[in-house]
């Protein structure tokens, strides 16, 4: 109980950290988030949603058949990356003043760096996934012995800064980088591959405003959805008070995630609320499947068609949904190679700093 103290400024800190050192997982209890909010004019979380990562091993639409069974207007907040002070600290205090909840994929060598940063996120009742250990950008194509070797790396050092305890089952790949193989072994460790709904494009060279602009015209488009964004980034850290104002100003309600142990029953849900039931999936699935079967016939047009010309067939098959501009915003996050430039150039931005003084950063 050592290091529970350690993290236990006030009573009810020390309960919910007591209480997680005696479940498998660094989550809260779900307590009355509202009720206990000194700021009555919070966003607040509206509920708890325990989940089982046995039973649904891949979430999220922007990749997966199924997501989180959110009700309409629902939004689950996840942070990437991290921990970076003082991006990381600055966003903790505005989830704080807020009274919201999130989900963090903690990279394992930030971990390492900054353990009383997971230390606080931790104590202040966020769920903790993990995303690696050096938060490399070729999940796609790495061996699996490779992958397990981030993956095992990353728990290992999260776990380390939470002075022994397993974090949260949750895992996200690096630049939703995802292949079958790693997605099976992560499904045989009882590990549940987080993809996203919303991308925020806070990787993108775009500044606060427009993050806020993108996120709330995306989520507006689909209604509800797991939002990605990333603690590592100054223009997250400012985007964040007014994102969460408008996100309260438009009738959204946070969700927090947790994962269901021996001592935290799953919240009852009916398979068909974690489908994913936009226009969007089918139609790319089918896509991809007419895909294949052109190349099977020595055609290969399909496979050499350009990125643009898939989204405007796509566009053109969804043309009879109201959500497709959103949702083709979304494939393009997928395989723009911009994106996945932009990530490796922020995982670049993020090692410079760790080479920094400590005290530069605090
Ligand atoms: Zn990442």
């Amino acid at each position: 109980m050592r290091f529970a103290k350690l993290l236990c400024p006030v009573t009810l800190t020390c309960g919910v950290i007591v209480a997680a050192g005696m479940v498998a997982f660094v989550s809260a209890d779900p307590p009355a988030y509202a009720a206990s909010c000194a700021n009555r004019h919070a966003l607040g979380t509206s509920r708890t949603l325990v989940i089982d990562p046995t039973e649904h091993v891949r979430l999220g639409s922007m990749q997966y058949r199924e997501t989180l069974p959110l009700a309409p207007r629902e939004v689950v907040l996840t942070f990437d990356d991290g921990p970076l002070p003082p991006y990381s600290t600055r966003i903790l205090d505005v989830l704080a003043a807020e009274c919201v909840k999130a989900t963090y994929f903690l990279v394992g060598r930030m971990a390492k760096n900054f353990p009383h940063v997971v230390a606080r996120i931790a104590a202040e009742g966020h769920t903790i996934g993990t995303h690696s250990q050096t938060h490399p950008f070729t999940f796609h194509r790495m061996t699996v012995a490779h992958a397990r070797h981030e993956v095992e790396g990353g728990i290992a050092s999260v776990s380390a800064a939470l002075g022994g305890r397993a974090p949260a089952p949750f895992f996200r790949i690096p630049g939703l980088l995802r292949a079958s193989p790693v997605e099976s072994y992560l499904a045989s460790r009882n590990l549940m591959a987080w993809s996203a709904d919303i991308p925020s494009d806070d990787w993108r060279r775009i500044n606060d405003k427009e993050i806020v602009r993108r996120t709330l015209a995306r989520l507006d488009a689909q209604g509800k959805g797991m939002v990605l964004m990333h603690d590592i980034k100054p223009g997250t850290a400012l985007a964040l008070p007014t994102l969460l104002r408008e996100l309260k100003a438009r009738g959204y309600r946070i969700v927090h995630v947790v994962p269901a142990s021996r001592y935290r029953t799953k919240t009852a849900t009916a398979a068909s609320q974690w489908r994913v039931r936009s226009a969007y999936h089918e139609p790319r699935v089918a896509a991809k499947r007419a895909g294949r079967m052109a190349k099977a016939r020595g055609r290969s047009r399909a496979s050499t068609r350009t990125l643009a010309s898939r989204n405007a067939m796509l566009k053109r098959r969804h043309a009879a949904g109201q959500r497709a501009t959103a949702r083709v915003a979304v494939i393009n996050e997928e395989n723009d190679p911009d994106a996945v430039k932009s990530f490796q150039e922020s995982s670049k931005f993020f090692s410079g700093l760790l080479g920094l003084p400590r005290q530069i950063l605090h």
